[in-house]
Formats: C-alpha cells, structure tokens, sequence
C-alpha cells in the first residue's frame, strides 16, 4: 500500500539529489574511477574532519567497521567484551565472529548502556567494551572512558546511529580506539548499497585497517602483511557519500526540527515516552525518533489503517535469537523496551504537514 506518511521516502530523497548524483557518477565513471581513488580519499578526509579524528578508512559496511576493529584492536579468542542487547545484530555478531565473547548488559532510559552496570561486569578476561550510540544520540562517554582508563579496557564505538552526535561538544566516533560508521542506504548518510567507515586518532589502527580492507595488502610496498578481506568502501559510494556529506549538516538540523515538532503535538499524551532529555550535554541527531507507549501493537495497526507507516526496532531482545540460543540473559530493561517501543517516520523529506497528520492521529489513537 502507499502510506501518505512512509516510514522513508528514497523516491523523493532521490529526485532531489539526481542531478548532482549524475553529474558525480558520470565524472567518476567517465574517468575510470572504480577502485580506490581519489572520491575516497576526498570522503575519507571530509568524514574525519567532520568526526574530529585524524584518520577516516572506508570500509564496506557498519559490520565490516566494527569486525575490523575489532580484529586490529588484537580482540579474539577468550576475550570478553562488554555491550548492549538493545543494538542492531551486527554489533553482536562482529564479536562472535572473532571468538570473542559478548557480554551483554541492560540499558537505560534513554535507550542507551546504562553506565552503573559496566563495572560490574568486566572479569579478568574483559577486554573491550562496545557501546552503541543508539537512535542518534551519544552514550555518557565521559564515564564510561573514566571506567574504560581505570581497568584498562579499550573502547570501540558502533556509531552506526550517530554521525555528528556530539557529548559535551566531542563528536560520536571520536571518543574511543576506533568508531564505527555504516552508510546503509537508510542511516542518516545513505549509499545507494552497502558502505561503511572506521574513524580512529591511532595510526596503527588505521593503517592495520586499511590493509586488512583490501586483502592485507600494503598498496605501498605490494607486500601482503595479513590475511583480510575484500571489503574496500566501493569508490563510487563514496562520491555518492562525499557529494550528500555537503547536505548533511542540513539534514541534522531537519532531523532535530521534525523531533521538535513530533515533541510539540505529542508530549501532552500521558500514555507516551519521548525522546527528548532535557539534558544539555549532549546534541542529538534522531537518526530514529523512537517513542515508547502503552498498546503498542493497536497503536502500530491504528497508524498503518490510517496511513502512517511505522517501524519496531526491536520486538525482541537479540539474545533471545535463534542464533545466540542457548542462554540465561535476562535483561529487564531491554525486554521491558522490546514492547513499548515505535519508531515514527523520521527522515529529510517529511513535511511538516505529515508531521501534524502523524501527531493528530496518536492523538486520537488514545482518545
Ligand atoms: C546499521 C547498524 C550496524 C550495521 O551496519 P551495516 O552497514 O548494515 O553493516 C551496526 N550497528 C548499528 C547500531 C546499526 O544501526
């Protein structure tokens, strides 16, 4: 069916970009710019800058960022790594697939690793922790950078969520050893396919990196120093992602005024949660705009009769997956969210009109 309120809008983000995205194919691909050239060096260099750290290295997803970190960072078999349940698979999976054991703890409030349950669960064989930066906004990375130098543990950063996210001024991806960036066509910067970025200060981490990118091979000397992967940031993304990063700042900025907005027709609703902390530490992005609310399910089935599309992330804990079977987790938060939560229609095309119109129909929803 069409939605007068969809969830995205890909056409429309489209039609609005073609003729700049035409002009940045053709003159890529009428150069013979395929792998490795200069539109990836250009964005790599636009996307530090824009995170604050010294090197950005294009990979080919969100879980190639996170897995090669996590192998340059000398993370593996024995290892223990402490992150959240409430994130999306690939944070999960990225650990596993280097032999190293998850440790997965709840979260808070505001969606994010709730910071007084850190400690109690490093061991003798925690070496990392991940935290996600869930929905747009930061972690509380102050404490949890004081924890990660007190028991000396390194910090690997899934920023997937929150590009230009920033924490008493400091940008997501900038706090850690290495943050982790995916440019899947629906995060806030979007491909038109699979891309992905590590952002890191430590030279070794990114030269480590871009080896092991491109099947260990130095590009210098043509000598193979690891076994890696084929997983290069395809260079024609990245001129599709160098050409959007000028918007970018601009659709931040939208984002926060779409929440703004949902905040003004919604928080009169005793039967909601919003997103929004009055907390002036940190500067939100809304990669989502996620609510939670009571009757979830019939609001869902409400909202998609009358037209508006919406999104659960996630309905159940990840750790109740049948890949992660068996186990005793038992998370209360996390399931507690798994219920409650919905993500609205949040993205740059949404005009205010179909803000109003998803706003009035909650309220009436609970009537
Ligand atoms: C999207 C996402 C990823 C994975 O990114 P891909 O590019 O899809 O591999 C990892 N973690 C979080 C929190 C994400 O939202």
């Amino acid at each position: 069916m069409t939605y007068k309120v969809p969830f995205v809008d890909p056409i429309k983000h489209y039609h609005r970009l073609k003729k700049q995205l035409f002009k940045t194919i053709d003159a890529a691909l009428s150069r013979g710019d395929l792998v490795l050239r200069g539109q990836l060096k250009s964005f790599e260099k636009n996307l530090a800058k824009l995170v604050g750290t010294k090197y950005a290295v294009g990979v080919n997803s969100g879980y190639d960022a996170l897995h090669m970190s996590i192998e340059a960072a000398g993370i593996g078999p024995g290892d223990e790594v402490i992150t959240v349940a409430h994130t999306f698979m690939a944070t999960i999976s990225a650990i596993c697939n280097h032999g190293a054991k998850p440790v997965l703890i709840d979260i808070g409030q505001d969606f994010n690793m709730n910071m007084d349950l850190v400690e109690s669960a490093i061991s003798a064989r925690t070496k990392a922790i991940i935290p996600v930066h869930l929905n747009g906004r930061v972690c509380d990375m102050k404490r949890l950078m004081t924890i990660a130098k007190k028991h000396n543990l390194i910090v690997i950063e899934d920023a997937a969520q929150a590009l230009s996210a920033k924490f008493r001024n400091k940008t997501a991806g900038s706090f850690g050893l290495a943050g982790c960036f995916s440019f899947y066509p629906f995060k806030m910067l979007g491909a038109y396919g699979d891309a992905g970025a590590v952002t890191t200060n430590n030279p070794q981490i990114a030269h480590k990196i871009t080896l092991l990118r491109y099947n260990g091979e130095d590009r210098q000397t043509r000598k193979f120093y690891y076994h890696g992967y084929t997983a290069l940031l395809d260079n024609l993304q990245a001129a599709i992602l160098d050409l959007k990063l000028k918007y970018f700042p601009d659709w931040v900025q939208r984002r926060r005024q779409i929440a703004q907005h949902y905040h003004q027709g919604l928080s009169e609703l005793p039967a909601l949660t919003l997103p929004h902390f009055t907390d002036k530490k940190y500067f939100d992005v809304y990669q989502n705009y996620v609510i939670r609310v009571q009757n979830r399910d019939q609001l869902v089935k409400y909202l998609d009769k009358n037209g508006v599309e919406t999104l659960i992330s996630w309905r159940t804990p990840m750790y109740k997956q049948p890949s992660m079977q068996p186990n005793k987790i038992h998370l209360p938060e996390t399931e507690k969210i798994c219920c409650q939560v919905i993500s609205l229609p949040m993205n740059t095309e949404i005009t205010l009109t179909q803000v109003k119109y998803v706003t009035k129909t909650i309220r009436q929803f609970y009537q």
